[in-house]
Parts: structure tokens; C-alpha cells; sequence
């Protein structure tokens, strides 16, 4: 668990983008066993998806929750091991990690910026996306700076879910059925999307 969550890295303040947009703080619980993240802290993963009206220039949040270690590394499960290579295929043809590691490596003080503005793997800037996802590993109030966060343009998600088993896209939509509760409007934004805990 410890190589898959590398929680070695530099620990900023979470950035507005980040927080519990209802709070305007850091997450408090598991959205899944709703454990409690703050007091003590612990590491968990934050995702949040964005709808940003290009015209109008206004981001909107479609969703956001915090998920800790345990739940997310439950979640991943999910994808069965096929699924699992496509996506790390998909991710190595895409991603330049040397650029990445890089820039985590000499963390000029722009970094956190600058990886939230651009998509991890088309590498567009998020201006340019319709929707899209952002993904964080936090401890506490923190921020983990390392591969996480990323962002991720949703056209570009699409792609990778066209190459994923019917079996893991099942998989994931009963998993998060069971496991989230999810209000009606959240349910057609997880069906066959998959969870990218990279
Ligand atoms: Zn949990």
C-alpha cells in the first residue's frame, strides 16, 4: 500500500480548487465509511469533477468527495487485471513522465499551478476542456505533492473507457451504487467512468 500511495513529498496548503466546496475547507470524512479524516489526520485521496462553460467562463462543480486510502484502494479493485494493463498502456503512451518527474523534482513554486492547469495526458490546457477531473492525495490540511494531483480533460477519459472491460465498467457502476449512495445526479456521472487512482 505504501509504494502504491507514495506519501513521501513535499505537503503544501490544499488549494481553494481542492477543498469541500460546501465548507470552503478540507474534507472531513471517507465518503464511502466515513471515517474521519481530520482529527487525527490522515492521508485519503480527493476527486472532484469540473463542467467549465467555455463561453461564460464559469467552472462549475459536478462533484467532489474525499475517499480514504482504504476505500480507494477497495475501489480500485474493481478494475479487473486486462483493464489494468490497458490503462497503465494508455498512461505511459500519454503522460511524459520525465517531464512530470521533473518538474516534482526542481518544485518551482508555480508547480502545484501549473499541473492543475493542463491536462495530464493530452497536456491542453483546461481552458480548453468542456469537463474535466482533478485528482489529490491530501494528509489532513495538506496537500502531497508527487503524482498527485493531476488533471485529467474528460474527452480524454472517454477514450481510455472505450478500451476498458464491459466487466470492469460493471464492476465499477455496482461498486459505486452499493458504496456511495449517490443522489440521482451523481449516478449517470460515475456510470462507466473510471476512477483513475494512477
Ligand atoms: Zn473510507
Amino acid at each position: 500500500m505504501d509504494q502504491m500511495w507514495p506519501l513521501e513529498g513535499q505537503r503544501v496548503s490544499i488549494p481553494d480548487v481542492l477543498l469541500d466546496e460546501d465548507t470552503g475547507k478540507s474534507f472531513t470524512n471517507c465518503r464511502m465509511c466515513h471515517l474521519d479524516l481530520q482529527s487525527p489526520p490522515v492521508p485519503y485521496m480527493v476527486e472532484k469533477v469540473i463542467r467549465h462553460n467555455k463561453s461564460l467562463n464559469l467552472r462549475e462543480e459536478l462533484f467532489g468527495y474525499a475517499i480514504c486510502l482504504e476505500c480507494a484502494e477497495e475501489m480500485k479493485g474493481q478494475i479487473s487485471k486486462e483493464s489494468m494493463e490497458v490503462i497503465q498502456e494508455f498512461i505511459s503512451k500519454n503522460v511524459d513522465l520525465q517531464k512530470r518527474m521533473e518538474a516534482i523534482f526542481f518544485q518551482r513554486d508555480n508547480h502545484v499551478e501549473e499541473v492543475l492547469s493542463n491536462c495530464m495526458l493530452s497536456g491542453q490546457s483546461v481552458e480548453a476542456a468542456e469537463e474535466y477531473q482533478m485528482a489529490a492525495l491530501c494528509d489532513g490540511d495538506k496537500m502531497i505533492v508527487g503524482m498527485w494531483p493531476y488533471v485529467i480533460d474528460s474527452s480524454v477519459i472517454g477514450q481510455l473507457t472505450e478500451l476498458l472491460s464491459p466487466e470492469t465498467l460493471g464492476n465499477m457502476d455496482d461498486f459505486y451504487g452499493q458504496n456511495f449512495g449517490l443522489p440521482p445526479e451523481w449516478a449517470d456521472l460515475f456510470k462507466e467512468r473510471p476512477v483513475f487512482w494512477i
